[in-house]
């Protein structure tokens, strides 16, 4: 035995990676937060993607960069505007769970096209954000089994 691994087996570990390793902390708004505040938390996050929460973390939207700049080109005052008016809404948010395969959750972020899809559980008042996973997560997580002795 040469402590090889095969191709397959590569390919066959990458498959069995889930979320609840690669995942990040979600970064959250209310939905009562205005466009104003949201494209601050954007900048001092350092994030591309906001959830939209109500006040029991139960996800309610989604906010994208491209979101936020829409809203801003012809709209006089960015502090009264909700969030809640622009975000893309529920029951239209692509979503995963901590045991979802990387693979699987990778492969909704290109059919949808998006950027990032938040981790939800399902509570007694909904489905409660606990992270986020993004195509940035993904890449890490291959970044990681190249750097390591896995091969
Ligand atoms: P950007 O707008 O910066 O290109 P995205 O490609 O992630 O970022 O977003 C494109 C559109 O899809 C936006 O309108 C955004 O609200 C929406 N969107 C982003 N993430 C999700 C998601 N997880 N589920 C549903 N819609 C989403």
């Amino acid at each position: 035995y040469t402590g090889r691994t095969s191709g397959a087996q590569i390919i066959e570990k990458i498959k069995k990676l889930t979320v609840k390793d690669f995942q990040a902390i979600p970064v959250v708004v209310d939905r009562s937060s205005s466009v104003y505040d949201a494209i601050v938390t954007m900048f001092l996050e350092d994030v591309g993607t906001l959830f939209v929460v109500d006040q029991n973390t139960v996800l309610s939207g989604v906010l994208s960069r491209k979101d936020l700049l829409r809203a801003s080109i012809g709209n006089k005052d960015l502090h009264t505007l909700p969030v809640d008016i622009i975000m893309t809404r529920m029951p239209n948010i692509t979503i995963c769970y901590k045991d979802d395969t990387i693979y699987n959750v990778a492969k909704s972020l290109i059919e949808k096209q998006i950027d990032a899809v938040p981790v939800v559980r399902e509570s007694e008042h909904g489905l409660e954000v606990i992270g986020r996973f993004t195509k940035t997560n993904f890449t890490r997580a291959i970044v990681d089994l190249m750097n390591n002795d896995m091969f």
